[in-house]
C-alpha cells in the first residue's frame, strides 16, 4: 500500500515543530503553576523517561537501518521530551535524565526495556518495525492512563499532544510494515484499539 500523504520537507517539518513547540510553552507559561498529586508528579516523571526510550531507540535504529519513519521521528521525539522538561521545570521537579547521553537510563526498569528493544531492533529491518510500533503503543497506552489521572489543563494539553503524535507515529510505522507485508500483534493495547488507529489518517495539529 502506498503512502497517501505527502509529507512536508524536513526543513517545513522542523519550522512547524519550532513553532509548536513554542506556543507549547506559551500554554504552560500562561497557567500559575498550581500544586500536583503524588500521581500527578510520578507520571511526569515517568513520560520524560518514556519519551527518551523513543527518542533513543529510534536514533539508534536510524543509524543502522537508514529508514526514514525512525530518522523523521525521532526529531519529534526530542520534541516529546522538550514538552515534558517544559512542564517539570514549571511545576519546579527535578528532571530524572538531566544531561544523560543516548542510550543511558536512570530508572532500571527503562534501562532494560531499551537495551531489550534496541538489541531486537538491531536484529533486522522488519524487528525494528515491530520495535517502533511496540514503543508507540506502549507511549499511547501509557499517556492516556496519565491523561486520566492529571488534573492541571496545561498537562492534558501536553498530554494530548504527545498521544496525537504518537498516533500518527504508529500509522507512519504501519505503513511500512505493510509494505513489508508483516503482521504486529498488540501488547499494551486493545488489539482492536490498536487497529482503529492504524487504520484511520493521519491527524494534523
Ligand atoms: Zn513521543
Ligand atoms: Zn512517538
Amino acid at each position: 500500500m502506498e503512502p497517501t500523504r505527502t509529507a512536508g520537507s524536513s526543513h517545513d517539518r522542523h519550522q512547524h515543530r519550532v513553532e509548536h513547540i513554542a506556543a507549547l510553552r506559551r500554554h504552560i507559561a500562561a497557567h500559575p503553576a498550581q500544586a500536583l498529586s503524588a500521581d500527578e508528579q510520578h507520571d511526569l516523571l515517568h513520560m520524560r523517561e518514556e519519551e527518551k526510550i523513543a527518542r533513543d531507540v529510534y536514533v539508534q535504529l536510524g543509524e543502522r537501518w537508514g529508514l526514514r519513519p525512525f530518522l523523521n521521528i525521532s526529531g519529534a521525539e526530542q520534541a516529546h521530551m522538550d514538552a515534558i522538561a517544559t512542564l517539570l521545570e514549571h511545576y519546579g521537579l527535578p528532571d530524572p535524565v538531566p544531561d544523560l547521553p543516548v542510550g543511558v537510563f536512570a530508572t532500571p526498569a527503562f534501562q532494560a526495556l531499551h537495551d531489550s528493544l534496541v538489541a531486537q531492533g538491531l536484529r533486522s529491518e522488519r524487528e525494528a518495525i515491530q520495535v517502533g510500533l511496540h514503543i508507540e503503543e506502549l507511549d499511547i497506552a501509557d499517556l492516556a492512563q496519565a491523561r486520566g489521572r492529571a488534573q492541571q489543563p496545561e498537562i492534558v494539553a501536553v498530554y494530548d499532544d504527545l498521544e496525537r503524535g504518537s498516533r500518527n507515529h504508529l500509522r507512519a510505522f504501519y505503513r511500512h510494515l505493510q509494505r513489508l507485508g508483516d503482521r504486529y500483534v498488540a501488547q499494551h493495547m486493545a488489539q482492536a484499539a490498536f487497529d482503529a488507529v492504524a487504520q484511520s489518517p493521519h491527524e494534523t495539529c
